[in-house]
């Protein structure tokens, strides 16, 4: 199979160009969206029947992940495969890759998937710019568990895998609790990291192309809220520029160093080291379009989506303009049910009647507490009425966060 896969092209058998996604979440769906527009086929690997990605997509393949079938039927149909979750198995990445580009690879992959290797990469090629990871021990035996330093704690163990907005983690205050805390994550590898104290998060999203191009954003300034990103704010002045700059120095060469193909999300933590600006700590790494990229679709001419079909198909890889500011709000679950926790329609009418304000929904049935339903961006002439509409909008949703940003 030869790169690049032209859109709107029809192979040798007669089929259409097709491009092909493992998960069926949000983010797939906003892939397929983004090939569909340029005129791809899509297909989407995904158990669930009503995923948010298999409802818009040409082809949907319901099977699990590493159902031999499934991965044959996708690797036929498709010239090209992408990953949307880093939870995906690695070995059906590798299984696919047999016969098929698949961008990520499975190796990259692998690394983005256990906290332990993501570390060591880390390390290896963040600390060219001189970035490192918050300091950590890893705990896999009593006895590491019993070695671990005293000046880790306070601290915060996570599970080496498949922790996510903010799952599989527990704040420990000393020893007696690491040990209470270890033991009810069943003893599973985890890392135990220092509690830092966080001045502000931001995150770099870069594309690297199979011949090494990397092109990218500026940092994005994120908050979380309950371990889970509600805010992102990106405009000039978000973050201190020299702390922006090394951002983006570290996270190229955390993509170059394991010659990563597709989009790429590096996650930051400032941390509060008396200086003006605060030092830079790089967290973790998600082998995806990431949640803190969504106004990218909305405030940049080409979005981090776009960036994904470009990076595996072989296309080019043009450096996205933003051309406004833009703030985006996360719209979890909770905003479907009012301060009694009892159901309510949110009030999409007062909030689309505010000016620059971009809805999407993920195509979710049922909304829950803390699960991703969709987002909001707000765009503008300028950084002071992006923030005004923000407010605003967070107001009438009862959305948290904004009040992080100055
Ligand atoms: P997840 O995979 O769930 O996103 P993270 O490691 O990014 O896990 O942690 C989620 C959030 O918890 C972070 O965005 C940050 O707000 C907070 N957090 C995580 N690790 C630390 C730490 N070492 N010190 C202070 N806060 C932390
Ligand atoms: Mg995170």
């Amino acid at each position: 199979m030869s790169l690049p896969i032209f859109p709107g092209s029809v192979d040798a058998a007669g089929q259409p160009a097709t491009l092909g996604v493992m998960g069926g979440g949000q983010l797939g769906r906003m892939f397929v969206h983004a090939a569909q527009r340029l005129g791809y086929f899509t297909a989407v690997l995904d158990p669930d029947p009503q995923s948010p990605a298999g409802r818009v997509s040409h082809h949907h393949i319901q099977t699990s992940y590493s159902d031999a079938n499934g991965l044959k039927q996708l690797a036929s149909l498709c010239a090209a495969v992408t990953t949307e979750f880093e939870n995906v198995p690695a070995d059906a990445l590798q299984a696919l890759a047999a016969s098929r580009p698949v961008a990520p690879g499975a190796a990259s992959v692998a690394i983005a998937q256990n906290r332990i290797e993501e570390k060591a990469h880390f390390t290896a090629s963040a600390g060219v710019a001189g970035v490192t990871c918050a300091p950590y021990a890893v705990i896999e035996t009593p006895a590491q568990l019993a070695a671990v330093p005293a000046d880790l704690l306070p601290g915060i163990l996570k599970t080496a895998r498949m922790g996510y907005d903010g799952k599989g983690q527990v704040r420990v205050a000393d020893m007696a609790e690491l040990a209470v805390a270890w033991a009810g994550l069943k003893g599973v590898p985890c890392v135990l990291e220092k509690l830092l104290p966080l001045k502000a998060e931001c995150s770099v999203i870069v594309a690297r192309g199979w011949d090494g191009a990397i092109t990218g954003f500026a940092p994005q300034f994120n908050v979380h809220v309950g371990g889970i990103l509600a805010v992102t704010a990106v405009y000039e002045g978000n973050m201190p520029l020299a702390l922006s700059r090394r951002a983006w120095a570290a996270t190229k060469s955390i993509a170059s160093h394991i010659g990563y193909v597709g989009v790429l999300c590096v996650e930051f933590f400032v941390v509060d080291d008396g200086s003006a600006d605060g030092a830079l700590v790089v967290n973790e790494m998600a082998p995806r379009p990431h949640n803190s990229g969504h106004y990218t679709m909305d405030a940049c001419d080409v979005s981090q989506f776009d960036l994904q079909v470009h990076a595996m198909a072989g296309l080019p890889l043009p450096q996205p303009r933003q051309h406004s500011p833009a703030i985006m709000l996360n719209l979890l679950g909770d905003v479907w049910f009012d301060a009694a926790g009892q159901p309510h329609a949110p009030d999409w009418q007062a909030v689309l009647a505010l000016p620059g304000t971009r809805l999407h929904l993920y195509g979710k049935r049922e909304a829950r507490p803390g699960r991703k339903m969709g987002h909001l961006t707000i765009t503008g002439a300028d950084v002071a009425s992006v923030k005004t509409v923000a407010h605003q909008a967070a107001q009438i949703l009862s959305l948290p966060g904004m009040d992080a940003l100055e």
